[in-house]
């Protein structure tokens, strides 16, 4: 039996490859550039499988171009960059990395919610200039994190997490979804409800966990800037897309609200000139990226892709009606 053949967009990580390599042929991607769009479309057309970034978009024009190819699986939890009614439609299996990045992305939503309250960046750029003059009374004052509330935008695995570490900055935490957990469940996290205009109102952190979708496109634009405290910080380590960052310049430049912390943006990687200010922190979508994690999702990727080729259900798939119609 021949093996199944594989595209990877990427290198990969060792335990990864060797998951992989012991039950497929594999092609890996291993030049510092991206793949280019012609690069992608020549290799996958005699390929069963594809393992694929989020820079990457499987959508009908891709698979027309991959008459051969099985699963398409990503590593990443959101999946934005793949259209998976068009993989459906041509039976393609879509697979996702959920749950196994959950810790470490509401880590780095921590690290960028302090920065900016604490105006690390300002505070880094002077330790490092040789501008600084020493210890001052007023110097980079900013805002206190403790005992403030902190407002979850979406509450899956992601939002969560960064709610259970909220107890140890005896903070308030409250949140909205559009699917309100069981009471039970929300007195575990120490969690309130709130409508979104009323989360807005009330939140001196806005920390932003939903999958970008069409109703999450734009979710935060210049209405619901405008009922954000002017003292309060957007953080951001969902997609860029599901805020307008025009509108979020404007209501930097105009005070509307005090700060941002961005990991993602709408134009990757080009970010919008009017973010670099003092204060917002900037960074370059790296929120999932740890070792151990990044490790881990090109596993589980790569897991997917193997139980497919043994016959099996891949264990993140995102459309199995595809297996159900087989
Ligand atoms: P999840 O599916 O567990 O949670 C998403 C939550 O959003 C769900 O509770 C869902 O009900 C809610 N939601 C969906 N549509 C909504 C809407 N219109 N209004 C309000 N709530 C809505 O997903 P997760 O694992 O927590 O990941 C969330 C997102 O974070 C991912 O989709 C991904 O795009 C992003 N992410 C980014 C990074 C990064 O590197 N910056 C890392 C991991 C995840």
């Amino acid at each position: 039996m021949p093996r199944p053949k594989v595209l990877a967009t990427r290198p990969l990580f060792p335990a990864a490859q060797k998951i992989l390599n012991a039950n497929c042929e594999v092609d890996y991607w291993t030049l510092p550039e991206r793949i280019s769009k012609e690069e992608l479309f020549r290799r996958i057309q005699d390929k069963d499988g594809l393992v694929c970034l989020l820079t990457e978009k499987v959508n009908e024009e891709l698979l027309a171009a991959a008459p051969k190819l099985r699963i398409a699986a990503n590593v990443a939890v959101g999946y934005d960059n793949i259209t998976v009614a068009d993989c459906t439609k041509r039976r393609v299996v879509a697979t996702n990395t959920p749950g196994v990045l959950d810790e470490t992305t509401a880590d780095f939503a921590w690290t960028l919610l302090m920065a900016v309250a604490r105006r690390l960046g300002e505070g880094e750029a002077l330790a490092r200039s040789g501008e600084w003059k020493g210890w001052d009374l007023d110097q980079l004052v900013g805002a206190d994190v403790w005992g403030k509330t902190i407002g979850l935008v979406g509450f899956g695995r992601i939002g969560r997490a960064v709610a259970r570490r909220a107890a140890g900055f005896q903070m308030k935490v409250i949140y909205y979804d559009s699917v309100r957990v069981p009471l039970d469940v929300e007195r575990g996290f120490h969690a309130e409800f709130r409508d979104l205009s009323a989360l807005l109102h009330e939140a001196d952190f806005v920390s932003v966990h939903v999958p970008l979708l069409p109703e999450t496109a734009g979710l935060f634009n210049a209405k619901t800037f405008s009922q954000m405290k002017p003292t309060a910080f957007l953080i951001n380590t969902s997609r860029g897309p599901v805020i307008d960052e025009e509108a979020l310049v404007e209501a930097l430049e105009s005070k509307t609200i005090a700060g941002a912390a961005l990991d993602v943006y709408e134009k990757e990687p080009v970010i919008h000139p009017g973010l670099k200010r003092p204060n917002v922190v900037l960074a370059p979508h790296i929120a999932s990226a740890s070792l151990e994690t990044r490790t881990k999702m090109a596993c589980m990727a790569a897991e997917n892709v193997v139980a497919l080729f043994k016959g099996q259900r891949p264990p993140n798939i995102l459309n199995p009606e595809v297996l159900k119609a087989n």
